[in-house]
């Protein structure tokens, strides 16, 4: 609500004494409300008093104020990109465990994590069989270009096919194909998994040509890229769409024993020897 500065304000209990320092602090509110600068204004009395009792110079008072908007600001815009992310687990890159036998270099992690990638619309393909830690990097990925600030979205490759699907009877194929051009980072998981359409297959081949050496799209799959006709159900889509993929790329052929059945193994293990079977 805009404040009509003719009216008398009410007075807030942690204003100055005197009439007018009241009456230029009730302003200083007033001008900070109008711009919308909340937390700065919610924090005013105390910066203040700081200010005060610290004999802070003007700058440094205003820094102050200002640098509590700011930090505000970018928490709350950094909130709306990991929504807007929709990621799938809680995955970090820093939870993800290097000895566990995939074969993933950390070096390239970590040059990863840089999202220098981004910069340059580099793809990255995760190529291994379930349970190796693909989604887990990917999302570790993601949350790390979010993170720092690049617009990201997660979704499988099934729920891409889905979504276009319906966008193509309701009339919004456009629109969704937009949206799917939209983030800097768009990983789409799961390719493979479950068979996809011909009319799937065309929407995953448009959205990754359009995204073609303006955006970076991290892929999943358990299929080697040898059988990609007939996970797409075409050949001439599978190659056109690698051709894209790969052009500029890092493949990460991740491999060894599904961490998801790892405790599993080692208690079959376990049983085996006690059954002398091993
Ligand atoms: P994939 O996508 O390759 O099938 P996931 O990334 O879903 O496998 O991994 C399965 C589970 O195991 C997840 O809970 C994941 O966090 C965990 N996981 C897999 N590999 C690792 C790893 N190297 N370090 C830590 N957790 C891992
Ligand atoms: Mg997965």
């Amino acid at each position: 609500m805009a404040l009509n500065r003719t009216t008398p304000l009410p007075v807030d209990p942690g204003a100055p004494a005197t009439g007018a320092q009241a009456s230029l602090y009730q302003q200083l509110r007033a001008h900070l409300a109008v711009l919308k600068l909340h937390d700065a204004a919610e924090h005013l009395p105390a910066v203040l008093d700081v200010a005060a009792t610290e004999k802070l110079t003007v700058t440094a008072t205003l820094e102050r104020l200002l640098a509590i908007e700011v930090n505000a600001t970018e928490a709350r815009r950094l909130a709306g990109r990991l929504r807007f992310a929709c990621l799938p687990t809680p995955a970090t890159l820093e939870d993800f465990d290097y000895d566990a036998g995939s074969g993933v270099d950390p070096h390239l992690i970590a040059d990863l994590a840089t999202g220098r990638y981004l910069e340059s619309a580099t793809n990255i393909l995760m190529i291994g069989p379930p349970g190796v830690g693909k989604t887990h990097l990917a999302v570790g990925l993601a949350r790390k270009a979010a993170e720092s600030g690049y617009r990201t979205y997660v979704t499988t490759a099934a729920d891409l096919a889905a979504r276009c699907h319906r966008a193509a009877i309701e009339g919004r194929w456009a629109t969704t194909m937009r949206f799917y051009a939209g983030p800097t980072c768009l990983v789409i998981d799961e390719l493979g998994y479950l068979p996809m359409p011909a009319e799937g297959a065309s929407a995953l081949f448009q959205v990754i040509a359009q995204r073609y050496t303006k955006s970076s799209t991290i892929l999943t799959t358990n299929r080697p890229i040898t059988s990609w006709g007939e996970v797409l159900g075409d050949t001439t889509v599978a190659a056109a769409l690698l051709d894209r993929l790969l052009h500029r790329s890092v493949v990460l052929d991740i491999g060894g024993d599904s961490y998801r059945l790892r405790d599993h193994h080692a208690r079959t293990h376990t049983l085996r020897a006690a059954a002398g079977h091993v």
